[in-house]
């Protein structure tokens, strides 16, 4: 069994791949993880290798305990991934505290998963949760148009949810719960990771000021596309701003008819 023909590898990749092209991914910018399925990981199990040894997450997550991760390696660039998947990429799986992981597939010279590993597991283990199993997908990109707007946008949950609904008349649909903004924060570690959590707890996005998005979702198709739809109505944010600004908009009113057409729960306090 070559673990990079199996199915759920493959779409991983797909993605990998369309966020280079995509630009959201320059050197090794941007992290991709996956919470693999029980048949997935039987159908690849002959080729791992034994646990040995554990390295600390930095956060504790018991409910993933167990679970398989395949992941973007450290300091690894997204572009390359389709050419050495083995290289590139590594399965992890959770020790039985949820406070170690093991490499058991990949990496094939060298290295450790991506330095977000404790902000790619907590969301993954909040996520779990709250979805009763359903989420399985976070990717981290560095995408210009958002980080652009972190400059020039209030850094707060509504500023942006208002904004980037306001674009195109389709985001409230794809994001009714809006998106959550993590002021500058040092990256790779715990404190973010928390801060990151915190807002998982409320959206499936979250902006880091000045860096870059996580996005999560159930499966890769949902996940990319909603990173590609917030990315896009930043982009027209951004062509607004540059001429010269809204001089009309997507009004409450508005929200609140297609809220009832389309029967979403638009998450109020970004209603009025
Ligand atoms: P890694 O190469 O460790 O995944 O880091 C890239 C990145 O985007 C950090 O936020
Ligand atoms: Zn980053």
């Amino acid at each position: 069994m070559n673990v990079a023909e199996a199915k759920f590898v493959k779409d991983f990749i797909r993605v990998t791949d369309d966020g280079f092209k995509k630009g959201w991914h320059e050197r090794n910018g941007g992290n991709f993880s996956y919470r693999i399925k029980t048949e997935e990981v039987a159908s690849i199990r002959s080729v791992l290798r034994p646990p040995e040894k554990f390295a600390p997450i930095g956060v504790s997550v018991p409910n993933l305990a167990g679970e398989y991760f395949l992941v973007t390696g450290s300091g690894k660039h997204m572009r390359n991934v389709i050419l050495c998947p083995e290289d590139n990429l590594a399965i992890a799986v959770i020790d039985a505290k949820g406070e170690n992981y093991s490499v058991v597939w990949g990496l094939a010279n060298g290295g450790r998963p991506t330095s977000e590993f404790p902000t790619h597991l907590l969301n993954h283990s909040i996520k779990k949760e709250l979805t009763h199993d359903r989420y399985r997908v976070i990717y981290h990109s560095h995408p210009a148009n958002v980080i652009a707007l972190t400059f020039v946008l209030p850094l707060t949950d509504k500023a942006f949810t208002r904004a980037m609904w306001e674009m195109m008349t389709e985001c409230p649909v794809i994001f009714p719960q809006g998106i959550g903004v993590v002021p500058w924060m040092v990256p790779g570690g715990r404190d973010i990771a928390i801060a990151t959590g915190e807002l998982m707890k409320k959206y499936d996005v979250a902006i880091w000021a000045h860096h870059g998005i996580f996005c999560a979702g159930e499966d890769f198709d949902s996940t990319f596309g909603l990173m590609d739809t917030v990315e896009k109505s930043a982009e027209i944010c951004v062509k607004v701003i540059a001429m010269g600004g809204k001089k009309q908009t997507i009004t409450s009113r508005n929200f609140e008819d297609l809220a009832c057409e389309f029967q979403i729960d638009l998450r109020k306090e970004f209603l009025d």
